[in-house]
């Protein structure tokens, strides 16, 4: 009740939650500590958390910040979503992104912007900019959200707390509505390291609904904490220090890497060559999979049908145009352009073996140190409305985020300090395949 009184009191001036299931929540606080009391309690009993508005919960509404789902009640829950309520979490609700995911500032939600905690002009970044506003406002403890693109780390890192993208196969996509399912991936977003951990030792996990989801013996997150950090090699890409990185940023990354060789690390530079070669290839791949995702969306089976409508192809034309946002439909133009007969070798294809070039170099460079460390974001939150109109300008923020989701591997954001204005500054700490455990690590001993 103290966080549902939490969310009652700022979620007007933030607009983090798109739905607040006061009733579900305090069931489900009654359920749990009724098991506390009969000793039969799961591991994260009582603990509130909120789910990004992608997952699909049973009987609560999943949106995906879309108007296309306005009405959605999906019949099941997310793998995600069963887990953490089979280790006792309370969900208070659904918190805000942009639509099905899409964005980098929560501006394309089809339920209003989000406000960063820090400074109400800003963006909290995205697209799970709902769960990072609530958990940096204090309206919740942790949230999950998911990341395509940057989507955990670039919120967490423009809001001031810790996210983590597993590894590609980690945490099942079953129930976690698909925008590029090649590189769309669960996690957890909290305060610390230590509990993001936590969530996440409950989050990952084989499922066989997922076809890719990895068959591997689990992983014990919170394992690692408390190792020190002495001998760390920590890789340095030139190409992230380069030429656009804003200098209050730089600085607020160099004081973390300071931190850092004072806790025994050392550093090394290495190169990602192939780093200018993320944006394009993101921007082909993932509006191709985004556009055979969201063909499901026809207005027949469930979302937005049309009122009026001669016959079929019409009722299909005004359902998606009235039911998709101008992001989304920018997308699936894009998708459809570059699958399309005559363009698909000139552009799927080359993206796909720009994906290759660009995990090669992951590779290369993580046989020179233990993890990569690196900013998050370009600069500090800007401002909602300054980037609304030049999406090119958005999707170019993303440049320090997307090529870890093209290689599959795992990432997290942790507070490095703060910019100019007093806005949060994210680290980026990238590791090698099922590395997360480590990152976690040397997270926590920097926080
Ligand atoms: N900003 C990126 C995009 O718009 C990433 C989004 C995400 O990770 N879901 O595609």
């Amino acid at each position: 009740t103290d966080y549902l009184a939490r969310i009652e009191a700022q979620n007007a001036a933030i607009n983090a939650f798109i739905t607040v299931d006061r009733a579900g929540a305090l069931a489900a606080a009654d359920a749990a500590d009724a098991a506390i009391a009969a000793g039969t309690a799961g591991p994260l009993a009582g603990l509130p958390i909120a789910h990004k508005d992608i997952f699909c919960t049973e009987g609560v509404l999943t949106t995906c910040g879309s108007k296309m789902l306005a009405n959605f009640v999906s019949p099941y829950d997310a793998h995600v979503v069963s887990q953490l309520k089979a280790a006792g979490v309370v969900s208070l609700g659904k918190t805000n992104c942009d639509e099905f995911a899409m964005g980098s500032t929560n501006e394309n939600s089809a339920y209003g912007a989000v406000k960063n905690p820090w400074n109400l002009s800003r963006v909290p970044g995205g697209s799970s900019g709902g769960s990072a506003a609530a958990v940096a406002a204090g309206m919740i403890p942790a949230a999950t959200g998911t990341d395509t693109g940057g989507s955990i780390r670039q919120p967490a890192g423009l809001c001031g707390i810790t996210g983590i993208k597993p590894t590609y196969g980690t945490v099942s996509r079953y129930g976690m509505v698909a925008y590029a399912s090649s590189l769309d991936q669960g996690g957890p977003m909290a305060h610390t390291a230590e509990d993001c951990a936590l969530l996440l030792n409950h989050m990952a996990g084989f499922d066989s609904r997922d076809s890719t989801s990895l068959e591997r013996a689990k992983d014990d997150y919170s394992a690692q904490l408390s190792q020190p950090l002495a001998g760390l090699k920590i890789g340095l890409p030139k190409e992230y220090f380069g030429e656009g990185l804003a200098a209050d940023v730089r600085a607020a990354i160099e004081n973390a890497l300071a931190e850092l060789r004072k806790l025994g690390a050392s550093t090394v530079e290495v190169s990602l060559p192939n780093t200018h070669l993320a944006i394009p290839a993101y921007y082909v791949i993932a509006p191709a999979e985004a556009s055979s995702n969201l063909s499901r969306f026809d207005g027949v089976r469930y979302g937005h049908r049309a009122a009026e409508y001669k016959d079929l192809a019409e009722m299909y034309a005004k359902s998606r145009s009235e039911g998709f946002g101008k992001e989304v439909q920018r997308r699936i133009l894009v998708g459809t352009y570059v699958l399309s007969h005559g363009y698909y070798d000139a552009y799927y294809i080359k993206a796909q073996q720009l994906r290759r070039l660009i995990a090669e170099d992951f590779k290369q460079a993580l046989s020179q140190c233990d993890i990569i460390a690196g900013p998050v974001a370009p600069t500090a939150a800007w401002g909602i409305g300054q980037m609304a109109d030049d999406p090119v300008q958005m999707y170019l923020a993303d440049i320090y985020t997307i090529a870890v989701n093209l290689a599959g591997l795992p990432a997290l954001s942790t507070p490095a300090g703060f910019s100019a204005e007093k806005l949060p500054v994210g680290l980026q700490l990238i590791g090698n395949y099922f590395g997360e455990a480590r990152l976690l690590n040397v997270a926590h001993q920097l926080q």
